[in-house]
């Protein structure tokens, strides 16, 4: 990892530059004063998923949801203790597929819940069904 990188804010988009060795003493955001990382998952839209996907100097991690899915409710408090868990290593975010429709056929989302691994603005592995937090841990560790 070099010295610094860049962490998308969750509250208001904005880029933050922040210095890698400080990244687990809880960065506040430039701009909106807001903290980086709060141990939930972002709430990703059409609107701000490109800007988190391609800015994230951390890999991210999206869970494709609808709020009619029974699987994705029972998976939801799995998800937030993942997100607790990897945070600040990763970015755990949700992806409401019934309003996000340009951003689920974009990655072609077929069966909900799907969870979805990128680094680098790119997907590394992918993942159908529901997980308990252990497992997505787990699945997560060994892709990255
Ligand atoms: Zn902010």
């Amino acid at each position: 990892m070099s010295d610094a990188i860049h962490i998308v804010c969750p509250h208001c988009n904005a880029v933050n530059r922040i210095p890698t060795a400080r990244l687990g003493e809880g960065p506040k955001c430039g701009k909106c004063k807001k903290p980086l990382f709060t141990g939930h998952p972002a709430e990703l839209d059409d609107r701000n998923f490109q800007q988190h996907l391609n800015r994230n100097d951390i890999p991210m991690l999206v869970d494709f949801w609808a709020p009619w899915c029974g699987p994705c409710r029972m998976m939801a408090p799995a998800f937030e203790q993942a997100a607790a868990r990897l945070e600040p290593r990763v970015r755990l975010a949700k992806l409401n597929t019934e309003e996000a429709q340009a951003t689920a056929a974009q990655f072609g989302i077929r069966s909900i819940p799907t969870m979805i691994l990128f680094r680098g603005g790119r997907e590394i592995a992918r993942q159908a069904g529901a997980m308990g937090a252990e497992d997505i841990i787990r699945w997560v560790q060994a892709h990255l």
